[in-house]
């Protein structure tokens, strides 16, 4: 599994790039952006906490 997001539900805050502890993601043009998903732990802190629900975590 890795993480997927929903572009149109993202506002940019930046909460899974602060709390993923596997740095999978990053920001970019004020998007959530998934760069490593290779790194992903499956651990759903992203899931969890994004407040537009704009993640979930989809097979690879
Ligand atoms: S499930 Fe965990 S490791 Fe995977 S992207 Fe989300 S916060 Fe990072």
């Amino acid at each position: 599994m890795f993480p997927k997001v929903d572009l149109n539900k993202c506002d940019g805050d930046g909460i899974c790039v602060e709390n993923c502890p596997a740095n999978v993601f990053e920001l970019k043009d004020k998007k959530s952006k998934v760069v490593h998903p290779e790194d992903c732990t499956e651990c759903g802190i992203c899931v969890e906490n994004c407040p537009k629900k704009a993640i979930e975590l989809v097979e690879k």
